[in-house]
């Protein structure tokens, strides 16, 4: 049953604005989904009725680990006897800008905030600070944060003005990205690049080599910053950054989400071309230099370091894409399923998600949600470490029966 989740729906009507609002809008997921969460132990989260779900949307990214892992929240409860926030940083700060430049090869200093948001603007303010100039090239259809600047003009709020100086290009086109250089001219400040294309709506893919190495190119020749927005993929692909197999580097990263395995923190890593720009720029927040997260995310960065938390998400994530696509031909029912096995982005031929047209998508997660398997129509899906081989054991039954239930509404494709 949904008894209290409907009775918190009614209370949210009157006190929220839009009755409910969350990550993707969660009042627009289907029939089956809850609209809170009460509680999380490692890859199982609970609702407010006490159905538990198998989770594999991990908070959007943020969970790693797993829901409440016994390191990080020790290290973050220790943090907390001590005190959390303060006139000044904790000790803390030293310790993980040190850990957080080891660990990324291309960055020579570290800046700390709260949402990935923060690190997207603070990096493309850090970029004109440093150039004196402008404009900002962006991928069309590219998430860098809810902030005006980063907004489509056009949408409720936003002026022309917010989203000024800059220019789109398409993912993995470098001809695209000559073109939007081109008409920046003399003011181009920086290039905006995703780890790899996760938009939603749309099949993700990898960045292709010669696109990454052409985009550097194109900076170093311009005298303009490479931005890398890390925050989605971030510490769930590699530990330096997700770009360390294609041997090339950014000069910024934005960072947060995995960072600290739930608690709140954004991080911007850049080197030392940066460094005076960086040191110029006024950037600051009431809780940006809070303890707690900072003490969480040292455990969770050195958890991941440790372990085997890396390979085993590309296990059970290979586990579960194998099965879902075995699964889908076994019904007749087209899928494509891209992206990296631990973020995958599930797609029914016949959908039209770029135009949220998901009928079956939204069929398939419904049904799933209903049994226990929470996992997102219309964004990327995100495995965690303490996925177990059980729990993609379990969810593949009840996907099984999710297949079936868009094959009976819309037939083979
Ligand atoms: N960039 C990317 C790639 C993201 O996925 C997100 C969050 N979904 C952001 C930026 C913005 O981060 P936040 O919501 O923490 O401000």
């Amino acid at each position: 049953t949904y008894q209290n989740d409907e009775a918190l729906r009614e209370r949210a009507r009157r006190v929220i604005p839009g009755g409910m609002y969350g990550h993707q809008s969660a009042a627009r997921l289907p029939e089956g989904f809850p609209q809170f969460f009460t509680r999380g132990e490692g890859s199982h989260v609970w609702d407010a009725d006490g159905n538990e779900y198998i989770d594999f949307m991990c908070a959007y990214g943020p969970i790693v680990l797993g829901h409440r892992h016994p390191a990080v929240e020790q290290a973050a409860a220790e943090q907390r006897a001590r005190g959390d926030c303060f006139s000044a940083p904790t000790d803390r700060i030293v310790e993980l800008a040190e850990l957080l430049t080891d660990l990324t090869p291309h960055a020579d200093w570290t800046l700390f905030a709260k949402n990935g948001t923060d690190a997207t603007v603070y990096a493309l303010a850090v970029a004109r600070a440093h150039t004196g100039k402008r404009v900002v090239l962006r991928a069309g259809g590219a998430y860098h944060g809810w902030a005006p600047v980063w907004q489509a003009e056009g949408r409720p709020g936003i002026t022309a003005e917010d989203t000024a100086n800059q220019f789109s290009y398409v993912y993995n086109d470098l001809e695209s990205v000559r073109a939007a250089a081109e008409l920046a001219g003399d003011d181009l400040a920086a290039i905006l690049v995703s780890a790899f294309k996760h938009d939603v709506g749309r099949d993700q893919e990898l960045p292709d080599p010669g696109f990454v190495k052409g985009v550097r190119e194109l900076c170093d020749a311009a005298g303009a910053v490479l931005i890398l927005d890390d925050i989605r993929a971030g510490f769930r692909l590699h530990l330096g950054g997700s770009w360390t197999t294609l041997g090339i580097e950014p000069d910024i990263s934005a960072y947060c989400k995995a960072i600290a395995n739930g608690y709140a923190l954004a991080a911007a890593a850049g080197n030392d071309r940066l460094r005076d720009a960086a040191a110029s720029i006024f950037a600051t927040g009431s809780f940006w230099f809070a303890g707690v997260a900072m003490a969480a995310s040292i455990a969770t960065l050195t958890a991941l370091q440790t372990s085997n938390s890396l390979p085993h998400m590309e296990k059970v994530g290979t586990l579960l894409r194998d099965g879902l696509r075995e699964q889908a031909r076994s019904h007749g029912v087209g899928i494509r399923y891209t992206g990296p096995v631990q973020m995958p982005y599930l797609i029914f031929e016949g959908d039209e998600p770029e135009r949220f047209r998901i009928r079956r998508a939204k069929l398939f997660a419904s049904e799933a949600a209903k049994r226990g398997v929470y996992l997102h129509p219309s964004h990327n899906w995100f495995l965690c470490a303490a996925h177990s081989e059980d729990d993609i054991a379990r969810a593949l039954e009840i996907t099984d029966l999710a297949f079936a239930k868009v094959r009976e509404s819309f037939g083979g494709s």
